[in-house]
């Protein structure tokens, strides 16, 4: 497998918080040109064998996702993993801790919106929940634009759900070298996903990728929907300086909140190992 190969490694469906089935967002995806695709859904791996079933049905490859909450230096980092086994059950263990606390947290970000006139947010969101175990600040957010209050949901993220603003509630996710070693066991690699969009120190950063790399993780998310051209370009020589291998891929969520469609972006830039060549045993 090239290079140049369109592969889309990272998007959401309604197992966790995106808007579309596994089903819909395979056709989707294979309608954008996508050859070999990955859903990776938040701390959940239930859609895995019906998106795997969609992207044969649409004639495309297919690669086991998920996109882990991770807590390192006070902030959440998302950790991809790949290629891995779906039943592996100290993953499946991992993921189900990773989970739990959600509807605690949830209950108390729709406590904290009540005192600032927003009522019942939390049964608002739930909504939107395809997944009771996957409540996200995502839903919050659409019940959010639903209710009026702002227009969309970014300007929910920027006004109410981020750090220092009256709907976020601190959260603590799993540890990264446990997220690493989950996604090793069941015999995947593991990826950071959207590395530009971490608040981090440059220390801070230098210790996440040096960590992450010690624990056994491989490879880089460098081309993907939140990034930049010169943020992908960054990131690029992040990974040959780290020695990992680049991934690609939209973060779909859907069709009326997402700006990068399934399929529709750059090609990794030169002299970098696509997470797809190291990962060719595990193309199903
Ligand atoms: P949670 O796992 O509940 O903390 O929710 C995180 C999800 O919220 C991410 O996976 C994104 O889908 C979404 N999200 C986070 N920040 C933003 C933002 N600034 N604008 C839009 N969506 C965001
Ligand atoms: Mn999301
Ligand atoms: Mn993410
Ligand atoms: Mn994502």
């Amino acid at each position: 497998m090239n290079s140049q190969l369109n592969a889309d490694l990272h998007c959401h469906s309604v197992v966790s918080d995106g808007t579309l089935t596994p089903e819909a967002l395979a056709a989707r995806a294979a309608a954008n040109g996508v050859e070999l695709w990955a859903l990776t859904d938040h701390d959940e791996v239930g859609g895995q064998q019906r998106a795997q079933e969609a992207a044969h049905a649409h004639g495309m490859k297919y690669l086991t996702g998920v996109e882990i909450s991770v807590t390192f230096a006070g902030q959440t980092v998302h950790i991809i993993g790949l290629g891995f086994d779906p039943e592996d059950a100290a993953m499946r263990q991992g993921l189900y801790d990773t989970r739990g606390g959600r509807g605690a947290r949830a209950r108390e970000m729709s406590d904290q919106l009540a005192l600032v006139g927003i009522k019942n947010a939390y049964e608002g969101a739930l909504r939107y929940v395809g997944n009771p175990e996957l409540i996200s600040r995502t839903h919050f957010a659409r019940f959010l634009v639903e209710a009026g209050v702002c227009r969309d949901t970014n300007e929910v993220f920027r006004r109410f759900l981020t750090e220092g603003k009256p709907g976020f509630v601190p959260h603590r996710w799993a540890n990264l070298r446990d997220a690493v070693h989950w996604i090793n066991e069941a015999g995947g690699t593991a990826v950071i996903a959207h590395p530009a969009r971490y608040k981090f120190t440059a220390n801070e950063e230098f210790a996440l990728f040096s960590e992450f790399k010690t624990h056994g993780g491989r490879g880089v998310e460098v081309v993907t929907g939140s990034h930049t051209a010169a943020e992908a370009a960054r990131y690029a020589e992040t990974a040959k300086e780290f020695s990992l291998v680049a991934s690609r891929g939209s973060d779909f969520h859907s069709p009326d909140e997402s700006h990068t469609d399934l399929g529709r972006l750059p090609p990794l830039p030169g002299g970098l190992t696509p997470v797809w060549e190291l990962l060719s045993d595990r193309v199903r």
